[in-house]
């Protein structure tokens, strides 16, 4: 097995966190009052298996039927699940090579073929690679690392030329400024679109993710599901969830901050020499012209600022660096202004 490598998760008193892409705010505040007040004795029973008032949440904010929803454990349940479900032909699974590294994981584990077409050296996605014979399509959009979205009709045109095949578009980062393809999916029967609570609604934590899509396909994942487990969703998680989907300003008001804190920094670090491609995620996937990523990356370690560094070909001299708050992007700034300086 070569299994997936997450961030890690250190535990400084003192440090800033930026290798994970989590949401440097907390979740709703109302969240915090349901878990302070949560019936305990309803632990004591199943919860249910659809996602129940999270489930009548999510369709109730994106005007979505329930029956087109599946909800998981975090989108990387989702996503693997929807891996197992529709991946299993003999032409190869397309998704890009340089993407969010789970895909090729999955593909392996369930002895699914895979091809990556390659980006672009400026890192964007050409879609007429995706437009010949497959057995599926996983598309990240924004992509991650590289922070870079496709316009919702390049997505369109590929979700359109593979009618025979399940495009999975996995929107992780799209509340951060990309074009969500949910309202397509009442357009394509092959089009899956997955979401995550992790990011834009500051519940990493919790573990929640969903996908939008075809009744058929939803209903497939739910067989999928129940073939191995029925009761993927926790009481706490489901009824939070719930909560932080209803309150709409503060998800907006949060994401409006990291969206601007974005800006400044990219702004920012443009100044001190790095490329900073145009990013529509809560993070930047940045290059020095001069300092090598790993020397930046080690550096800023020792200063317990921790930044996601990936030892791959064609991204190797890049960082990933998490949008944080204004403060704690100071630092990270300030930093580097030494590291660069010397
Ligand atoms: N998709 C992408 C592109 C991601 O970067 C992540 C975060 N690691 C996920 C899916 C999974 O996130 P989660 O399981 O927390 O929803």
């Amino acid at each position: 097995m070569d299994p997936y490598i997450p961030g890690e998760q250190p535990s400084f008193s003192d440090m800033i966190k930026l290798n994970t892409n989590e949401n440097p705010y907390p979740p709703a505040p109302g969240v915090e009052k349901i878990l302070r007040s949560m019936d305990v004795s309803k632990l004591r029973l199943y919860p249910p298996t659809d996602g129940g008032v999270l489930l009548k949440a999510i369709s109730g904010f994106y005007d979505i039927d329930e029956k087109n929803i599946f909800v998981g454990v975090g989108s990387d349940d989702v996503l693997g699940t929807a891996f197992l479900t529709f991946f299993n032909g003999d032409l190869p699974v397309l998704f890009p090579d340089i993407s969010y590294s789970f895909y090729p994981v999955w593909a392996r584990l369930y002895g699914i073929p895979f091809e990556t077409p390659a980006v672009r050296d400026d890192l964007t996605i050409d879609v007429n690679d995706y437009k010949r014979p497959n057995g599926g399509i996983v598309i990240a959009n924004p992509n991650a690392p590289t922070s870079l979205a496709l316009t919702i009709s390049e997505i369109e045109s590929v979700v359109k030329a593979n009618q025979g095949s399940v495009v999975i578009v996995d929107e992780a980062y799209v509340d951060f400024g990309g074009e969500s393809a949910i309202g397509l999916t009442k357009k394509y029967d092959n089009l899956l679109v997955v979401q995550t609570f992790s990011k834009s609604r500051s519940m990493a934590g919790m573990r929640i993710g969903f996908a939008i899509g075809n009744e058929k396909l939803i209903s497939y994942m739910f067989d999928v599901r129940n073939s191995y487990n029925s009761y993927t969703m926790n009481y706490p998680s489901v009824v939070c969830g719930a909560e932080a989907v209803r309150d709409r300003a503060y998800f907006e008001e949060t994401r409006d901050k990291i969206i601007k804190t974005r800006e400044k920094t990219a702004a920012a670090l443009k100044e001190l020499g790095f490329d900073v491609p145009d990013s529509r995620t809560n993070f930047l996937f940045i290059e020095h012209k001069t300092v090598h990523a790993k020397v930046i990356f080690e550096k800023l370690k020792d200063k317990h600022i921790f930044v996601r560094y990936f030892n791959k070909p064609r991204i190797d001299n890049r960082l990933r660096v998490t949008i944080g708050t204004d403060a704690e992007m100071d630092r990270l700034l300030s930093e580097l202004k030494i590291i660069i300086n010397g």
